[in-house]
């Protein structure tokens, strides 16, 4: 056989013209039209987009899919989610977790996510269950999906006295990014340069969840600048929500934006929790609070979208379907055209990826061979329809198969 796989009849991102993949020892061989139809297994594919594996960035599994043990919302209160999750926590166990992270983490591979960073919480209340419950997933779900935990304190650092030393046990025992929570210490730049300290200290990315509110003239964010540009964490640094920027003037979103541009801090927008939980202290107007990441990216920086919370009471809603989210984004932010729609397709792949800091992403001969066969022609029409995943591979494997709805009319 001259390879193990060949999808036949594909089309690439930015190319309307049909062509042949090949892959080969779990990376992409070739990519012509016309190869050699001879190889363990071939697919037509019909002309369907073939797109690298999607990739999540930020997303709990570990507190994925608890809505039906945390009663009714009390009220509109802001803090109310974070508070509604940790008066459960302590029913969590670690074959508990295991079994939501299990359900969420494979919804999210059968449509199309090969990539994943996922958010997990220590504290007392919780301890390292939670942690173990989604480690335990990570060896036996690599055949789909690459995992990585980013640990944080969700319930508070300095004033959660215990948190701290679970952290660093976590980051001894496999989490490989630290996140943080800074709007749950009294605190938040103690927090933030704290967990600077624990970055350098072990070596690890940084990807903190930051500036949900409505003051774009109180950003945290300005603060990681001149961290990641003291300590050369440039480039490693990620924050999540940023809503503040959704309420910032177009000239101080610039200059937020630049200046992040400008320290190598990337933004990930999480549209379903950012709409879900913003605007609590309004009664009519309800704001959006999600910021425009089409926008960001032309100012020059990095942003790129996720899931984030699927089925708690940050959202009570969702299923990991990130081509569902990005619709979700382009909605909300008013980003119809095709050419806004084009960049919102690279916020869950490609720029995902330079979040990651993958370099070998990407659909080009000796990468590996994460793929997924979209049921649409080109990424546009695929956000336009929310389309579905027909095929996904890891490294070359095919990792699941979804079947097209067939209608049967009467005969
Ligand atoms: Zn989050």
């Amino acid at each position: 056989m001259a390879f193990d796989l060949l999808l036949t009849n594909a089309r690439l991102i930015d190319s309307e013209a049909l062509t042949d993949i090949a892959v080969q020892g779990g990376r992409i061989a070739a990519i012509a039209p016309g190869l050699p139809r001879e190889a363990g297994e071939i697919l037509d594919v019909g002309g369907c987009l073939v797109s690298p594996g999607f990739i999540e960035t930020h997303i709990h599994l570990d507190k994925s899919g608890i809505i039906g043990r945390c009663g009714c919302e009390p009220a509109r209160n802001p803090h109310g989610a974070m508070e509604r999750v940790s008066a459960v926590k302590h029913s969590f166990t670690v074959e508990d977790v295991n079994a939501r992270a299990r359900a969420t983490l494979e919804k999210s591979i059968s449509h199309g996510t090969t990539i994943m960073r996922t958010h997990c919480e220590v504290d007392p209340k919780v301890g390292m269950r939670g942690f173990q419950g989604v480690k335990a997933l990570v060896d036996a779900y690599a055949w789909a999906i690459d995992l990585e935990i980013c640990v944080m304190p969700q319930d508070g650092m300095l004033d959660n006295p215990g948190t701290e030393e679970l952290m660093i046990e976590a980051l001894k025992s496999g989490a490989t990014v630290i996140g943080a929570a800074p709007n749950y210490d009294r605190d938040r730049h103690g927090q933030i340069r704290r967990v600077f300290e624990l970055a350098v200290e072990f070596d690890v990315d940084v990807d903190m969840h930051l500036d949900s509110g409505t003051n774009p003239h109180d950003m945290d964010v300005i603060l990681v600048c001149e961290l990641a540009e003291r300590h050369g964490w440039q480039g490693r640094c990620a924050i999540g929500h940023g809503t503040k920027l959704a309420s910032a003037t177009p000239e101080r979103f610039l200059e937020v934006t630049h200046r992040m541009a400008q320290a190598g801090v990337a933004l990930t927008v999480l549209p379903a929790t950012d709409l879900f939980l913003m605007g609590r202290d309004q009664t009519e107007n309800v704001r959006r609070g999600v910021v425009d990441g089409v926008a960001m990216l032309r100012a020059g920086a990095l942003a790129n979208l996720s899931t984030n919370n699927v089925q708690n009471p940050f959202t009570p809603f969702g299923d990991a379907q990130l081509i569902r989210m990005a619709n979700l984004l382009a909605n909300v932010t008013q980003r119809g055209d095709a050419a806004d729609l084009r960049m919102v397709w690279d916020m869950f792949t490609a720029h995902s990826a330079r979040l990651l800091r993958r370099r070998d992403y990407g659909l080009a001969v000796g990468n590996p061979a994460d793929m997924v066969v979209v049921d649409a022609p080109d990424p546009v029409q695929a956000l336009r329809d929310i389309a579905p995943v027909l095929y996904g591979f890891k490294r070359g494997r095919r990792s699941f198969t979804r079947q097209r709805a067939e209608l049967h009319p009467p005969a």
